[in-house]
């Protein structure tokens, strides 16, 4: 007797005692197992014309005996690979269990054949596999380990037998009724006929009254979901298939299919999750859609069907004219992969167009879950997709408080697309320079991701219409009298400026940023205060500077203090001045312990 490992022992316990409630899957684990060892076959038979059976598995209960076998006539294992595949948990890494509590692990992931020892207390695998003349059988109860022996089974293929464990709970996994309907629910797809014995009732001949007789059955619908009409199948039944077979708990957001006959030939379903992975954003994070051909999976994640500005897309390609013995290589120069690619791309620009126009709702759950990766996509291809992407976008407007596309914001054809970059929206509003700008019933997009600032440098514009930072350079509100009025204070004051600049060490000018406030500080340039602090939390990046402005308010009382105090005072007033700004722009001041000094000096 062999012992198992001791990760596999640990979630073996688990299964032994599992009071996990959704006990059934063991039947969808060992189907899929047994539709793999097929598939495997399946590939082998392309090649080698002398596997000409037909492929199936045969699933039989006898509630005498209290067993239940799943059979196939795929691949099979030799005695190593008994040993080596039954023995050992496949799954170990993704699965560190600590305590009971996390045995609804088994839900999310699936974990594969030891499943059956939550519903049978002695299970034996009889193999014969491929090209072997001789059949082995491993055998367990679960807990002391298993052996592997000669046994007996004349083709090539597998047998599970369970002996289910005594008890109400699990005598129903011996009718008929219940494992149809778990074939229909989890293995509907499966492309190999799953065959059962089934009662079926006719009327006796010659006569009113009817018998039960029985007959083998195919209880799986085979054909692919995604090789279905649309109008055949139900809205769940899409659902199912993405939760079960992409690993989510929750309903998709949306799925559209694609049939496509003529130069290309291709079905896809491709479905938008509704809640993004946890993982999504992390480097072990890998994009892509499996890719079929003719029934056959390829490729589990197929990276070159989804560009990464969607890649949060998932779901199944299956194409007839793409060689199964394919490699990586070979399918990134594949041409009609690459037109897959963009069709499957320009339909999901579309669907979202449309969600974004008639479901709004949707639409912003999605935009909160993937909207960063598509900003990121802008600004990471320097814009060079800002045409398809823009129009995917939803900021916050300051007017509107509420997100909104750039097309809903430049309706009224407003001279530039105004922005105001920070962390909270709320203290955005507040900002002197966006209540301005209100207050002349000019509307602001409020930013508040990191990114934001980053993907709308790389548009530039909008319907060409420039993008401004409200903290940035000309806010270019003025008239033209308003202008040459700036113009002529701006030289008039011309020396007391130079004089504050030689304190505070910035440009000093005339503003029309702010109306209450004696002062502003604001970034001239392209690099911006939101922009200069992203760069400095973001380990590895290079840190930028914004050029720091400060501008003053001739309206405002302190200017004329500021024109009429001597060398002294000028001195301290403007380096309080600048602090001020910069703090009320959220700014480190440079040195806080002279910025307190010089208020106390205010006061004595
Ligand atoms: P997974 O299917 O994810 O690899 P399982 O625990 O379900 O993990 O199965 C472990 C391994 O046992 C499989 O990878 C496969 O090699 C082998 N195996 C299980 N069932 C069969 C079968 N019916 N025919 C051939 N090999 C099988
Ligand atoms: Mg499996």
């Amino acid at each position: 007797m062999k012992k198992f490992k001791t990760e596999s022992q640990k979630l073996l316990d688990l299964m032994i005692n599992s009071i996990y409630t959704n006990k059934e899957i063991f039947l969808r684990e060992l189907i899929s197992n047994a539709s793999d060892a097929v598939d495997k076959l399946h590939f082998k038979s392309l090649t080698d014309k002398s596997i000409d059976e037909k492929f199936e598995i045969f699933i039989k209960s006898d509630k005498k005996a209290r067993t239940l076998t799943v059979s196939d006539n795929g691949i099979g294992m030799n005695k190593d690979e008994l040993d080596k595949n039954l023995g050992t948990i496949a799954h170990s890494d993704s699965m560190n269990f600590k305590d009971k509590d996390e045995i609804d692990i088994i839900g999310q992931f699936g974990v594969g054949f030891y499943s059956v020892f939550m519903v049978a207390d002695k299970v034996e695998v009889t193999s014969k596999a491929y090209g072997e003349k001789s059949a082995y059988v491993w055998k367990s109860d679960g807990v002391k380990g298993y052996t592997v022996d000669e046994g007996t089974r004349k083709s090539r293929g597998t047998d599970v037998l369970l002996h289910l464990k005594e008890g109400e709970e699990y005598d129903k996994f011996l009718e008929e009724y219940t494992l149809t309907d778990l074939i229909k629910r989890f293995s509907n797809y499966v492309r190999y006929p799953i065959k059962m014995e089934v009662t079926k009732s006719r009327k006796k001949d010659d006569s009113d009254e009817y018998e039960d007789y029985t007959e083998i059955d195919t209880v799986n619908s085979m054909v692919p979901i995604w090789k279905r009409k649309k109008s055949e199948v139900k809205k769940d039944e899409y659902a199912e298939f993405y939760k079960s077979n992409f690993h989510d708990f929750a309903d998709p957001l949306m799925h559209f299919d694609i049939h496509a006959e003529g130069t290309l030939n291709y079905d896809a379903l491709i479905y938008i999750p509704s809640v993004a992975p946890f993982d999504l954003y992390s480097k072990e994070y890998k994009k892509g859609l499996q890719l079929y051909t003719s029934n056959v999976l390829i490729m589990d994640k197929c990276e070159d069907l989804v560009p990464d500005y969607f890649n949060f897309l998932k779901g199944v390609v299956d194409s007839p004219d793409l060689t199964l013995n394919i490699s990586r290589e070979t399918l990134q120069q594949n041409s009609e992969l690459a037109a897959i690619a963009r069709r499957i791309e320009k339909r999901v620009n579309k669907e979202l167009t449309k969600m974004c126009e008639s479901k709004r709702e949707d639409y912003e759950t999605f935009f909160k879950n993937f909207g960063r990766v598509i900003k990121f996509g802008i600004y990471s291809t320097y814009g060079a997709k800002k045409d398809d992407l823009a129009d995917l976008l939803l900021f916050y407007s300051a007017r509107n408080k509420k997100m909104v596309t750039l097309k809903e914001f430049v309706k009224d054809k407003p001279k530039y697309i105004y922005y105001a970059a920070g962390t909270d929206t709320n203290q955005l509003a507040k900002m002197p320079a966006v209540t301005t700008l209100q207050n002349k019933d000019i509307d602001v997009l409020l930013l508040t991701e990191d990114i934001d600032e980053f993907c709308i440098q790389a548009m530039m514009n909008y319907d060409d219409i420039e993008f401004k930072n409200v903290a940035s350079g000309d806010l270019d509100i003025d008239s033209e009298e308003d202008k040459k009025k700036t113009e002529k204070l701006n030289k008039d004051n011309e020396k007391l400026f130079k004089k504050m600049k030689k304190v505070i060490g910035v440009d000093v000018k005339i503003t029309n940023r702010v109306t209450d406030a004696p002062a502003c500080i604001s970034a001239e340039g392209p690099v911006s205060f939101e922009m200069e602090r992203v760069m400095a939390e973001t380990p590895g990046a290079n840190d930028v500077t914004a050029t720091r402005v400060l501008e003053l308010n001739p309206k405002h009382k302190v200017f004329k203090v500021l024109k009429e105090a001597d060398d002294k005072k000028l001195k301290l007033y403007s380096q309080l001045l600048y602090d001020q700004a910069c703090l009320v722009e959220g700014l480190p001041i440079s040195d806080p312990v002279e910025y307190a000094k010089n208020v106390s000096k205010l006061m004595v």
